[in-house]
């Protein structure tokens, strides 16, 4: 088999996963079908980019599975008109899928080398809705609130205060909460005229959420 060919039958072999994972929306497996995982996860691991786990990238962090980015992705039920929030750059890979379905995103992490390093594969992939920003993110982005919707990429112990209240009427969070080397649940929070509703999709483990900027 040609390089390219087991290419292709890998990257077909990834949507099936995503598929018989629970990942069924359309608009979202289009957009993972777009986004090629490949460029995201970098040097030792890059032979793995299309197998259906989370993988190590710089500053000790990881890519997440993408049939969990899927899941999150779907259950953010993201429109065409949405200004998005992520906190947890990492890779970039789930900012450059929310840019596919959202209007504007800004993605948000702690380390100022992820944050570089992202910046440039969306420029390379002409994703110009994104803006990455490095600070830490459990205090959200005040200049830019309120958000549609809001996806967190490490784990709270709850859903930080600042990032609720920019959330705006209406909107959607999903996050995952729990300590963070035991079971964490992936949550989703409705934000409606009379309070937070919260309900809860699946267990998951996620990198904790941590305070201040990194070393690097
Ligand atoms: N969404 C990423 C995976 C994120 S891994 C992807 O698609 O690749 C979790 C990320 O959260 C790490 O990069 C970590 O540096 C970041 N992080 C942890 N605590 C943070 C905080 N308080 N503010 C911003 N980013 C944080």
């Amino acid at each position: 088999m040609s390089d390219d060919t087991d290419l292709a039958t890998r990257k077909m072999q990834f949507l099936y996963a995503l598929r018989s994972k629970g990942v069924t929306d359309k608009r979202v497996l289009g957009a993972m079908e777009e986004i090629d995982r490949g460029p995201f996860v970098r040097g030792l691991f890059s032979e793995r980019a299309y197998e259906d786990m989370p993988l190590p990238i710089a500053c000790g962090q990881t890519i997440s599975q993408p049939s969990v980015v899927g899941l999150m992705t779907q259950a953010l039920n993201v429109s065409p008109r949405d200004k998005v929030l992520e906190i947890g750059t990492g890779s970039g890979y789930q900012a450059a899928i929310l840019a596919k379905l959202a209007r504007r995103v800004y993605t948000i992490d702690r380390h100022r080398r992820l944050v570089r390093e992202a910046r440039a594969i969306f420029e390379e992939l002409n994703l110009h809705t994104i803006t990455a920003i490095t600070s830490d993110g459990s205090f959200g982005l005040p200049d830019q609130a309120p958000f549609d919707r809001i996806i967190v990429t490490a784990a709270a112990e709850d859903p930080p205060g600042p990032l609720l209240g920019q959330l705006k009427e209406g909107g959607i969070m999903v996050l995952p909460v729990g300590q963070s080397d035991t079971v964490q649940s992936l949550i989703r929070v409705h934000k409606t005229a009379t309070g937070l509703e919260y309900d809860e999709l699946r267990d998951v483990r996620f990198v904790p959420l941590l305070e201040g900027l990194g070393k690097d």
